[in-house]
């Protein structure tokens, strides 16, 4: 399961443009532990090419493998959002 975690990558859509990214989960679970999120919080994006929207996340396992799933018309108001990334 770490292992896998290590390989396998989101991606991020942005609601407002056509933009996606994909970002390496290892990376979301750095975001995670860095800001001292709670369990199951959605780590978000400000996209950085339309600067309107966000980005959300497929459904992920967080660091602590809860499953983080992002409805992009409704984000969750718990999410963490990362400015430009
Ligand atoms: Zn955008």
């Amino acid at each position: 399961m770490k292992l896998l975690a290590w390989f396998s990558k989101v991606t991020y859509s942005c609601t407002a443009c056509d933009a996606t990214q994909r970002i390496p989960l290892r990376r979301v679970h750095a975001f995670e532990r860095f800001y001292g999120l709670t369990e199951g919080q959605p780590v978000l994006i400000q996209c950085p090419k339309c600067l309107e929207g966000l980005q959300c996340p497929s459904p992920y396992r967080s660091h602590t493998s809860h499953l983080v799933t992002v409805d992009p018309s409704h984000p969750p108001k718990n999410a963490f959002i990362h400015a430009l990334y």
